[in-house]
């Protein structure tokens, strides 16, 4: 493609995005498709001659599209928002087009500077203190645009802990093993990324149980240090979230800022979608108590309409970051070394992209009056649902609504709520996705495009009455909630199960890292199965299999050592049924044909309440089942008799 061709390509496709974008409502906001869709549609290999323009264009709307999420609809009302707008798309192309990458201030001047005085128009917007700032003289403290919010709080944690290993080594010379016993701490309603960091970081996270407000409280913080300073560990780092990912719940700041400050703690703020509103004022209460945070991070790319990647993140003391990422090679050295700053030294990656560029452009384009009544609109759309949802007695709000996301559930067991929720999806007239609170299935409404008008919440609101009526009546006639084991199996094609954003309080996580990143998964979870050492009658003991089976289906995403968690009071498993072998393989019990269950083939609910698949058809034969109950450690033997008892296994 020459220049020639640009203009007028480029031309057509500005007027096809800003088509594709007024006309979104359109469209139905989730795809027909399964898994597999698109590779059927497109060769296996790259084209070896080079194809025309119009030719590549054409597949947009016949290939992609109808397997695209539209997230910008009025519609889209799952997870949180990530907006874009015009003058973001513009940064975005013209960055692109510039395509400097600002490692360094000399390799690419503006791309540094501009990021440094956006950053701190961003921390005055949202009412930081000023030591968060990046100052000519006299401080260490600033911002920098990281990709996402899980890399931030990665960076926090990492140079959190080289704080604390320079703190611990000099309290304790002798220790050679100082990260084994550091500890990291966050609310049990913390999103996946803390854990994930700690588990990068190879320190031990808690989960501190949050209070009936799904708020991270001084108090219970506090205990859990003094008790874990007592048995060993060194805690060093504290993640609070304003605005979680399941209820958008905020911790006490304060109490958390003084417990951190009272125990030399790092304090990471993450507010990834909350983050945002602060922008007005009269929702900066839960900033009260950042003066003790040591690094804060939200991203933009969710509520503030820039594009995806943008995450704001600030820290008190940048020597922190310099000491956990510099390296210093000579090829990237230049005449103001030291003088300016070089943001290689404040991230994981080396390069970094002219970001702010179209923070830049939006935050002048909208000035901060626009963006206030933005975030203003989508607030006062949440409070329409949650209007329409409390009106209806049928309906229960179980966390309080903060901002943007209302959640909501039918009155009863969490099976209706989650067929609901199945429903909504598949007519594909909304998106959602469910959450679970404290054992409670919920569903998660966020208001996220600013294209959504209240217009269309009544439409949704109808959307929702409709089809809950519709399950309802259903259940009236059979008395019994019955979901057939077809739908789960569809959810899991679908959705998969990591659409749960479910927490999993299990507390303390041990990460040993090294031995994760030697051995392949399955090693892992074979070697480690052959050093448990079996409790008497635990074996396939009800409380066991209830166990597994929640942690199974509560939808989370497990680390391994979650997953080695599961072996606890499991038999040893051969090599012919190890766990590894054992994934919920739902196709495969189709093919079981005539395999059944005392519980007759229906889901039943778990201790969480959530849906379950009994484990023993989610797993094991009829002989393998026998040998389990029996005690009969030969599982491997095909024989319709069992050779311990005598039992008749046909
Ligand atoms: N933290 C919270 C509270 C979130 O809600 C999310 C995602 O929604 C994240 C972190 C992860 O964000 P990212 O995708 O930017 O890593």
């Amino acid at each position: 493609m020459d220049a020639k061709e640009f203009r007028v390509r480029g031309k057509e496709m500005v007027d096809y995005i800003a088509d594709y974008l007024e006309n979104i409502r359109d469209r139905k906001v989730f795809p027909n498709k399964k898994p597999g869709f698109l590779k059927k549609q497109i060769p296996d290999s790259a084209p070896v001659e080079p194809q025309t323009w119009i030719e590549i264009f054409e597949d947009v709307e016949t290939i992609i599209m109808p397997g695209v999420t539209h997230w910008q609809s009025p519609h889209m009302h799952a997870y949180f928002p990530a907006l874009n707008s015009y003058p973001s798309i513009l940064g975005e192309m013209l960055s692109d087009a510039i395509n400097s990458l600002g490692f360094t201030w000399a390799s690419s001047p503006a791309c540094t500077e501009l990021e440094m005085v956006v950053m701190n128009w961003l921390a005055k917007m949202i009412g930081l203190p000023e030591h968060f700032l990046h100052k000519t003289t006299g401080q260490t403290g600033g911002g920098v645009i990281q990709s996402t919010a899980s890399e931030a709080t990665l960076v926090c944690l990492l140079a959190g802990r080289t704080r604390a290993l320079k703190h611990y080594r000099a309290l304790y010379p002798e220790e050679t093993n100082i990260t084994n016993r550091l500890v990291a701490y966050c609310s049990d309603q913390a999103h996946s990324s803390v854990e994930k960091a700690a588990l990068i970081g190879l320190v031990n996270i808690r989960f501190i149980e949050s209070d009936d407000q799904l708020s991270m409280r001084g108090t219970a913080l506090q205990e859990a240090i003094t008790n874990d300073r007592k048995s060993g560990l060194l805690p060093f780092f504290v993640c609070a979230t304003l605005g979680t990912t399941g209820a958008c719940a905020f911790d006490n700041l304060e109490e958390v800022g003084e417990v951190c400050q009272k125990e030399k703690l790092w304090l990471h703020i993450d507010a990834a979608y909350a983050g945002s509103a602060l922008i007005c004022p009269e929702f900066r209460k839960w900033l009260k108590g950042v003066e003790y945070a040591d690094s804060l991070a939200f991203n933009p790319s969710k509520w503030l309409m820039i594009n995806f990647e943008c995450t704001a993140m600030w820290v008190k003391d940048s020597i922190a970051l310099h000491e956990t990422f510099n390296v210093d090679p000579l090829y990237l050295q230049h005449e103001y070394s030291g003088l300016a700053i070089d943001f290689m030294h404040w991230q994981i990656p080396l390069s970094k992209k002219f970001r702010a560029l179209k923070l830049w452009f939006v935050i002048r384009n909208y000035g901060i009056s626009g963006l206030q009544k933005h975030i203003r609109h989508g607030v006062s759309l949440a409070k329409k649902i949650e209007n329409f949802i409390r009106a209806d007695p049928r309906f229960e709000i179980p966390a309080e609504r903060h901002l943007g996301m209302v959640v909501f559930r039918l009155v009863g067991d969490n099976q209706i709520t989650e067929l609901l929720w199945k429903r909504l999806n598949s007519r594909r007239n909304i998106h959602l996705v469910p959450a679970s609170i404290k054992g409670k299935y919920v569903i998660r409404f966020t208001v996220t495009s600013p294209r959504t008008t209240e217009e269309d919440i009544i439409r949704d609101w109808k959307e929702i009455d409709t089809v809950a009526t519709d399950v309802l009546g259903e259940l009236d006639e059979t008395k019994k909630p019955k979901v057939p084991l077809g739908d789960t199996k569809t959810k899991n094609e679908n959705f998969g199960t990591s659409l749960l954003l479910a927490n999993s309080p299990m507390s303390p996580k041990i990460v040993n890292g090294s031995f994760a990143a030697i051995y392949d998964q399955k090693d892992v979870l074979e070697q480690f199965s052959r050093t448990i050492k079996l409790r008497q009658n635990a074996q396939d003991s009800p409380a066991m299999r209830r166990r597994i089976k929640g942690i199974l289906m509560s939808g989370k995403q497990f680390s391994l050592d979650s997953r080695l968690d599961l072996f606890h009071g499991l038999e040893p498993p051969t090599n012919r049924y190890s766990m590894a072998d054992e994934a919920p393989l739902l196709e495969d019990e189709e093919n079981t044909s005539g395999h059944s269950d005392s519980s007759g083939g229906k889901l039943s609910p778990n201790h969480n309440g959530l849906l379950e698949v009994p484990y023993q058809r989610r797993h094991r034969s009829k002989s393998v089942d026998h040998h389990y109950t029996c005690g009969d450690n030969d599982t491997t033997t095909k024989t319709k008799i069992c050779r311990k008892c005598g039992h008749d296994m046909d």
